[in-house]
């Protein structure tokens, strides 16, 4: 037997998936809802959905867990913005006692990125960025073809690299973090700056008159209606989205960028736009070639994927 589990603990479900992790296909998947607002059973929904995935597919190698907050070397979730209350969880270590079956979990964007370098769209690239543009900005960096951990396994948090000191509040508590003007969340908070500057007419309708129910999907349906001020949004937040992507090639110089996501305004037209604007702002960016931003190929179920190649490749001592 050489399948692994994957599972991928998002802010409002759990994705479990059996996989065999050289060819990334999925043998069997199973979906729970995140308990977000009971925290303690957390580990048990988890378990929960390994169980089942067993009782389908037999005893996996070894399973890999994605989960969105910093994860240390040893599996133990410490903090996650979007799963308030948990706090120094033994993921990896309290699915090994309950299964008797070796566990790894890492970063559920960092899962995202591997997948992506090992099977999707950075697939033979020594050094990629992997952003994920969701609720909020998940990202994965590889370098050396290696998924970069850093000290203690939190490395890769582009999403709270700091943009813009008097920009909106972002979920971990600071001001003008990257994915506070750059996700669904900095979507909407880009069209909020419209509404308070007296314009927006459109969008907060859509939002029942409340500019605090603003949503990045309020936005895209003024703009498929052809609004002008949900193209200056779109604008705006091109601008910074690109704004980061720069930030991150001057520092890293990766051979590829891969969007991913799922935030609808993220199209092909979009990712052009983008891909104009960013190496402008890169350093020396006349004077060195172009680097390629590309959209992510596996979709909603990378992370779960990931999570299963990590497994593979922590256990088998590939990564
Ligand atoms: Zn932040």
């Amino acid at each position: 037997m050489s399948h692994f589990i994957g599972i991928d603990v998002g802010g409002t479900k759990i994705m479990g998936v059996v996989v065999d992790p050289a060819t990334g296909e999925i043998i069997e998947r199973r979906k729970a809802p995140t308990p977000r607002s009971e925290p303690d059973k957390l580990p048990g929904a988890i378990a929960d959905v390994v169980s089942e995935l067993i009782g389908l597919q037999g005893a996996p190698v070894g399973i890999g867990v994605g989960v969105p907050g910093l994860v240390d070397h040893n599996g133990v979730l410490h903090y996650g913005p979007n799963v308030p209350g948990v706090r120094k969880l033994d993921i990896a270590g309290d699915l090994r006692a309950q299964f008797g079956i070796p566990v790894v979990a890492e970063n559920d964007a960092s899962c995202a990125a591997l997948a992506e370098h090992r099977l999707g769209a950075a697939r033979g690239t020594m050094h990629a960025v992997i952003v994920t543009q969701g609720t909020g900005i998940g990202g994965g960096l590889i370098v050396g073809g290696r998924l970069l951990r850093g000290a203690n396994g939190f490395a890769g948090e582009p999403g709270h690299m700091m943009v813009d000191r008097s920009g909106p509040l972002c979920a971990c508590g600071r001001h003008g973090c990257w994915e506070a003007v750059s996700s669904g969340t900095g979507l909407a908070n880009l069209a909020r700056q419209i509404v308070e500057e007296g314009g927006g007419e459109r969008i907060l309708e859509l939002a029942g008159g409340e500019p605090a129910h603003i949503k990045g999907e309020h936005v895209s349906a003024a703009m498929a209606e052809g609004n002008d001020d949900a193209a200056e949004v779109l604008d705006r937040f091109a601008g910074w989205v690109a704004e980061g992507i720069a930030s991150l090639i001057t520092l890293l110089d990766p051979d590829v960028i891969v969007l991913g996501g799922g935030l609808t305004v993220i199209n092909q037209h979009f990712i052009a736009d983008v891909r104009e604007r960013v190496m402008p702002k890169v350093m020396g960016g006349t004077h060195r070639p172009a680097v390629p931003i590309v959209p992510a190929r596996l979709g909603a179920e990378a992370g779960a994927i990931g999570a299963a190649v990590n497994a593979r490749d922590l256990l088998m001592g590939v990564g």
